[in-house]
């Protein structure tokens, strides 16, 4: 494995740190709900700049770039606060590029493109979760259009968004995952119901209602219940963006200072603790890394990313335990910087896959433990 970037790569990197001069420190990566005017007007910036369609190929308006050059721009993002990447540019483009009509590709990924059109993932349900194939929201075709009824929960940012990116039952209610279809629903449908659900960190996810909503059947994306195997391409084309090492190597950063503002770093076991805390960032570092070589070489690197993840969330936990514990449970009411990274790292081991699923495919597909279902 190569450690180094190419010097056109880093020159890249340093083309985007310049970017994000004025957009530095937005918080967007934290608490896009607070900011979203700025981060919205951040992604058409970088839509100018063709960044939102960095990887896609050249043919349906992309810059044809790689997974490098993607990994770079947002591990930048994540370092400066400023977003996560968008879902739009990412899950759905990239669907749409593999597997959406030319009707379908002329009408939404211009919009996609410059930054303009957003998606919220309306996945999990009150009982889907980790089991999504168990999903209930049903879909039924009548005519040219589906009536979609259910309820979703835990769909983030849907409050400023344009879209959901749906995940519906169109076959048998015992179907699991072979009887489910994705579909566009613009989120002003009659019939969509958008609820919120405050969280701790001062942000907030959302509860999606859907009732008698009626979606074109050109809105479907892929065949009729062909979602599961459209799904899992999609995820793979994202592995090495979905978790920014950048983010930690913030963390630890901002914990650093925090430390020396709060004079506790002439306690030697403070000193002792960060600097493992540095160590820990660093086994993030690589893991990132390695997410990003297997890409490269063609491999679909799902343990790789499973590892990844339970690796960056729980470090994220660490540093904010480590601050907890310098600084007393007076942090957690200070509104201070450790109490927003505190929240938000409760949280950053369910979103995206709990831990122990995560731990469950590395056992399963990486060591050969418990058979591959
Ligand atoms: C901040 C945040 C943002 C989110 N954003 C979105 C979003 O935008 N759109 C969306 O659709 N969803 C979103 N989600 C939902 C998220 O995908 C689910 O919360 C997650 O998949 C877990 O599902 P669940 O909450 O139903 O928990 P469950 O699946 O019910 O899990 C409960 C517990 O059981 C454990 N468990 C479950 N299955 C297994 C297993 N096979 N092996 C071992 N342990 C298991 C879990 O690890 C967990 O501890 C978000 C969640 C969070 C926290």
């Amino acid at each position: 494995m190569n450690f180094s970037f190419r010097p056109e790569e880093e020159a890249f990197r340093q083309e985007v740190r310049a970017f994000l001069a004025d957009h530095r420190d937005l918080d967007g990566f934290f608490r896009q709900g607070q900011v979203w005017p700025e981060v919205k007007a951040m992604f058409q910036a970088m839509g100018e700049r063709g960044w939102l369609a960095l990887a896609w190929p050249r043919e349906v308006g992309g810059l044809g770039g790689g997974p490098v050059l993607e990994f770079l721009l947002w591990d930048e993002v994540a370092h400066a606060r400023a977003a996560r990447n968008p879902l739009a540019a990412g899950i759905v483009a990239r669907t749409l590029i593999r597997h959406g009509s030319e009707e379908q590709q002329a009408k939404w990924l211009p919009p996609i493109r410059s930054g303009d059109l957003h998606f919220s993932l309306a996945y999990s349900e009150p009982e889907a979760g980790s089991d999504l194939a168990g999903l209930r929201t049903r879909a039924e075709l009548h005519g040219d259009r589906y009536v979609v009824d259910g309820r979703k929960i835990w769909q983030s940012y849907a409050q400023d968004m344009d879209c959901l990116w749906l995940l519906a039952r169109t076959g048998a209610p015992d179907s699991r995952g072979r009887g489910l279809s994705l579909m566009m629903v613009p989120i002003d449908t009659p019939g969509v119901e958008v609820t919120p659900h405050p969280t701790l960190d001062g942000d907030q996810l959302n509860e999606v209602l859907l009732e008698g909503v009626e979606v074109p059947v050109e809105n479907r994306v892929g065949a009729e219940n062909g979602a599961w195997s459209i799904m899992a391409e999609a995820l793979a084309d994202e592995r090495h963006i979905q978790f920014p090492p950048g983010r930690v190597r913030r963390d630890v950063e901002e914990m650093s200072a925090w430390v020396v503002a709060q004079g506790l770093d002439r306690d030697p076991r403070v000193r002792a603790r960060m600097a493992d805390l540095a160590v820990r960032a660093l086994e993030v570092e690589m893991h990132g890394l390695r997410v990003l070589d297997a890409m490269q070489k063609g491999r679909p690197a799902v343990v790789e990313a499973a590892a990844n993840k339970v690796v960056h969330t729980v470090v994220c936990q660490e540093i904010a335990r480590a601050v907890m514990d310098f600084g007393g449970p007076e942090v957690l009411v200070s509104g201070s910087r450790p109490a927003l990274l505190w929240c938000q790292s409760m949280w950053e081991t369910i979103g995206g896959g709990t831990s122990e699923v995560m731990r469950g495919v590395v056992a399963r597909q990486g060591l050969g433990l418990g058979g591959r279902s």
